[in-house]
């Protein structure tokens, strides 16, 4: 499926629909949707942003019938991976395989235990491909920008070196962004993963090591996860309008974080846009 950017239709709005993640990784996501309502204005259509129940509970698991519950966890587990330096996914292997992990995903969909989905990893492009196929087909234009919370880690393949590699954010259709992926696929610094395999070696506290560098990257219910997200939900943004979603300057939200602390500088020190991106999201607001 091929999408066009509607830019190139300057007088058409955005719907812009969040999904709230599940319970455990919860956030004021009203302050997202008024920052989206901020950044768009009157290319909002209604002016508002509509805030979605988590997305599958939204699409199948609400549902008294079993069967579409089901179909959501084959779903899922197809999208499993067992090893990071493996690229083939468990699924395709055999049926053994997709009957052992479509159980624990049916278990993850009924709630046990609550946050324990984030220490499976996920296949990022499949995961999406899947999503795209439960929205429904009159919201499967670029008019409609979906943007998914998951409490689900997934990854992508770097051929480099041949192994999976944690994301925050998978940009397309829908876009995808990982609750626990904002904690841990930007790097913390250095000395912290030197002396973690210090800390484990010689049986310390790991306490003790998030207490020394505690502030310099995000944790789970960090205060700082509404400023940070908002850099993701500006990629998004741009991607759908412009197909150009990130910058190379450290100081403005696009910039392409691979560190917690390049994630912090954009969305916590700057907190804002570059000037030639203030400009081209302006120009588009103003419908010139
Ligand atoms: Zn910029």
């Amino acid at each position: 499926m091929s999408y066009k950017p509607p830019v190139e239709n300057p007088g058409s709005k955005l719907f812009v629909y969040l999904y709230k993640p599940t319970t455990a990784f919860s956030f004021p996501i009203e302050m997202l949707a008024q920052f989206i309502q901020d950044t768009l204005k009157d290319k909002l259509v209604n002016n508002e942003v509509e805030i979605r129940e988590e997305f599958l509970q939204n699409y199948v698991v609400s549902e008294e019938d079993l069967t579409p519950r089901k179909h959501a966890a084959e779903i899922m587990a197809r999208c499993r991976i067992e090893d990071i330096k493996v690229e083939q996914l468990p699924y395709d292997k055999d049926e053994k395989v997709q009957i052992f992990y479509t159980a624990m995903e049916l278990n993850l969909l009924e709630g046990i235990p609550p946050d324990r989905c984030r220490d499976y990893l996920y296949h990022g492009p499949r995961l999406m491909e899947n999503f795209r196929n439960f929205i429904p087909e009159s919201e499967r234009t670029l008019e409609h920008l979906h943007i998914i919370f998951t409490d689900r880690l997934f990854c992508s393949w770097n051929f480099s070196d041949a192994r999976y590699h944690a994301r925050a954010i998978f940009l397309g259709f829908p876009h995808l962004i990982s609750m626990p992926g904002l904690v841990e696929a930007p790097a913390r610094p250095r000395e912290y993963y030197i002396k973690r395999h210090l800390y484990a070696s010689s049986g310390l506290p790991v306490d003790e090591l998030e207490a020394e560098f505690a502030g310099q990257y995000l944790i789970y219910k960090d205060a700082r996860t509404v400023e940070a997200l908002k850099g993701y939900i500006l990629q998004s943004l741009f991607y759908t309008l412009f197909k150009d979603p990130f910058c190379t300057d450290p100081d403005c939200r696009l910039f392409n974080s691979h560190w917690q602390s390049e994630l912090l500088r954009s969305q916590l020190e700057s907190g804002k846009l570059c000037k030639n991106h203030s400009e081209i999201i302006k120009q588009y607001v103003d419908g010139k």
